[in-house]
């Protein structure tokens, strides 16, 4: 699925962890020859928060900024590179606007510079392609839940089974005990997660190609009749290159948590912002770093196309949609400027 040998992948427990091997075995076994990180701005939680421990404990991190559309700017990147950097981390495709990001340009400048690169591949694995080899990269995490897996099982890809050129290693376990998965991370493996992970990435395989081009057009439909149909809607997001099953729009004037709970009563199923963290009120710091506007966040809708999302569904939801935001609309306390 993503050009690996099977020596390079450890399973972990999620792809949380995986992230936050990734960084931590790094930061363990490269600080003495720098205290340097490069990540962006909306990475997950699984990212962000393992880098800002980091950040707490006396290293530099480099945040880098993103456009408009969720991309960052590979000049700036290469920019914030120093003689300090150990690791660029930057994920493959956000899990709240879905902008795919130029990875393979990433890898290159990343390897130029012999810095490890890691990336958050959770959100693409099995709906993009995705090749480490042609890509450059170093690290990859994944998780089995995001293709119809079982929870609770995901992966670490460590190229050449995490040892540099000169055969040392350039990634630390995050945890000790047993000799599990090449002794990099201990414990009893878990056999039928990681099975049931197995299967769910061979089907996930045979029908990437076709379903990815299904679902690209059903987001598409969804996108244009939302835009054409809704006044004072706006794509969230890069236009085209997107995760085939990813929609995000901010609504003005209405809050994102009434069109969930109103879209809840016709039996559709979306979230505001990010489901990650659908306990939170904030706005969601993805779509504060693309530029909008706290009550434009708030006001922002995401929908999910599955395997199993059919044409007359999207219909259904289409013809929805508009009622519920006319009558949040003319209720709404949030004036019109
Ligand atoms: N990274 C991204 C981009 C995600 O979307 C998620 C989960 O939604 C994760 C990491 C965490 O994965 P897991 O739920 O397997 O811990």
């Amino acid at each position: 699925m993503i050009n690996a040998k099977s020596r390079d992948i450890i399973f972990t427990s999620s792809g949380t962890e995986a992230d936050n091997m990734a960084i931590t075995g790094v930061v363990l076994k490269n600080m003495n020859r720098g205290k340097h990180i490069i990540t962006s701005r909306i990475e997950h939680h699984a990212v962000e928060n393992p880098c800002k421990i980091w950040e707490r404990d006396g290293f530099k991190v480099t945040w880098l900024p993103v456009d408009k559309y969720g991309l960052i700017n590979i000049n700036e990147l290469e920019k914030a590179i120093s003689e300090e950097t150990i690791l660029i981390s930057i994920m493959f495709a956000n899990n709240e606007i879905g902008t795919i990001e130029p990875i393979k340009q990433i890898g290159a400048i990343a390897h130029e510079h012999g810095i490890i690169f890691h990336t958050d591949a959770v959100q693409a694995f099995g709906k993009v392609p995705i090749d480490v080899e042609g890509m450059n990269i170093d690290l990859l995490s994944a998780s089995a839940h995001k293709i119809y897996g079982p929870k609770g099982i995901g992966l670490l890809y460590m190229r050449n089974k995490g040892l540099n050129n000169y055969g040392e290693k350039y990634i630390s376990p995050i945890m000790w005990g047993g000799g599990h998965e090449k002794e990099m991370r201990p414990s009893t493996v878990a056999v039928p997660l990681i099975s049931g992970f197995a299967k769910a990435t061979e089907l996930c395989q045979e029908e990437m190609k076709g379903e990815s081009k299904r679902q690209i057009q059903l987001r598409d439909k969804i996108i244009n009749n939302i835009l054409k149909n809704i006044d004072d809607s706006i794509l969230n997001g890069h236009p085209t290159q997107r995760l085939p099953n990813n929609i995000n729009i901010s609504f003005k004037y209405v809050d994102g948590e009434s069109i969930v709970l109103d879209l809840d009563l016709d039996g559709i199923e979306v979230s505001t912002g990010s489901a990650c963290s659908s306990k939170s009120l904030d706005p969601s710091h993805v779509l504060l770093a693309i530029g909008l506007r706290k009550q434009d966040a708030q006001g922002s809708m995401r929908a999910t196309i599955g395997r199993f999302t059919t044409e007359s569904e999207v219909d259904y939801f289409l013809e929805k949609l508009p009622l519920v935001i006319d009558r949040l609309r003319k209720l709404s306390p949030l004036k019109r400027e």
